[in-house]
């Protein structure tokens, strides 16, 4: 894996303030998959309840998700959470809901109807749907890429993804959103994962992003800047910064 800092990106990503959550609760209730973001931060950090992870991808036909996305984050989750029992894929391809733009009562629906995964013994599980349209939240100067709406589940609005894709590829786009996502449900920033130092978002609309210029959890994602941006398999690929790491390791992770 080569790690080098990568800069000059022309792309600004406005990924992300539509991602905030609602406030949680933290009733550890493991197996469960109807909790509020970020209740099951610990669950996905450590091994403590949880030895491996499960995730079933649900992809709208002519929407499967580009495979080096998928490879990069099983490596990603390898490199933050502590799974020794391993951490595979599930994918699955559906035919449309045809709802058009999404709202989030609508992607619960499709979990609903489609999740067949589910949190078992020492196994966790997490659905991940590739939408074939947008999030009705989003916005030409903000737009959403995704959304991680509950304790394990999350939402990648494809659509978005194809519109922004250019000097940056759908697939680098993807594996960033789906890193960012799941800092969300690792509790970040302080939304299930208690801050180390304060590092939150201080604008109320930007809460659970941290306040660290060019990290993987800001609210506003910006490859152009970003120090903590690297290559991986040929990939441009955004970081955490060390305050966000910090975090994860204090709440059981690597
Ligand atoms: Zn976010
Ligand atoms: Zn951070």
């Amino acid at each position: 894996m080569s790690k080098k800092h990568f800069l000059g990106w022309a792309l600004m990503l406005l990924l992300l303030a539509g991602c905030t959550p609602d406030t949680p609760e933290n009733e550890a209730s493991a197996h469960r998959n109807d909790l509020v973001l970020g209740a099951s931060a610990r669950d996905f950090l450590s091994d403590e309840v949880f030895t491996s992870l499960e995730l079933e991808v649900v992809y709208v036909t002519g929407y499967e998700p580009a495979q080096e996305a998928l490879q990069s984050l099983v490596t990603f989750l390898n490199r933050y959470t502590n799974k020794p029992g391993g951490i595979s894929i599930r994918p699955r391809a559906i035919a449309s809901p045809e709802v058009g733009t999404y709202s989030i009562e609508e992607i619960k629906n499709v979990e609903k109807k489609n999740r067949t995964v589910f949190s078992k013994d020492e196994k966790l599980a997490a659905f991940i749907f590739f939408a074939d349209d947008k999030s009705e939240d989003s916005e030409e100067k903000h737009r959403i890429l995704g959304k991680a709406y509950m304790n394990t589940s999350l939402v990648i609005f494809e659509n978005e993804i194809d519109e922004m894709a250019g000097s940056v590829s759908k697939s680098e786009i993807q594996t960033v959103t789906l890193h960012h996502e799941f800092g969300h449900l690792f509790g970040l920033v302080n939304n299930g994962t208690p801050a180390q130092s304060e590092h939150e978002d201080p604008e109320k609309k930007n809460r659970a992003h941290c306040s660290v210029e060019g990290c993987l959890m800001a609210a506003a994602i910006e490859f152009s800047s970003s120090p903590l941006s690297f290559l991986e398999d040929g990939q441009a690929v955004l970081d955490f910064d060390d305050k966000c790491k910090l975090d994860l390791k204090a709440n059981g992770g690597k």
